[in-house]
């Protein structure tokens, strides 16, 4: 598989920026960290074609956005397990 010729444009990519963790899952990532992806992705000039290629990326962080999945919330899985066994 080929990279796509917008990466070559990637704010991401430059020596500034390539050493932040765009794969590493922002719950473990400092604020500041997530912060400093944010503004680099803010000014990005391949944002959008970023944003379109990572629809349906399941983690990393593209275009502004952690991917990762949203952890469960516990208060929800009760509702599918009552307490009382009840079905
Ligand atoms: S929008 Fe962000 S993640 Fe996407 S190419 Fe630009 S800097 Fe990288």
């Amino acid at each position: 598989m080929s990279t796509p010729a917008w990466m070559e444009h990637a704010a991401c990519a430059t020596r500034e920026a390539r050493g932040l963790p765009w794969t590493t899952d922002t719950i473990e990532t400092p604020t500041v960290l997530v912060e400093l992806m944010q503004e680099t992705c803010a000014g990005c000039p391949v944002r959008l074609a970023c944003a379109a290629y990572a629809r349906t990326a399941t983690g990393g962080w593209w275009a502004g956005v952690d991917r990762a999945p949203e952890p469960a919330d516990l208060l929800d899985l009760l509702d599918v397990m009552p307490l009382d066994g009840a079905a």
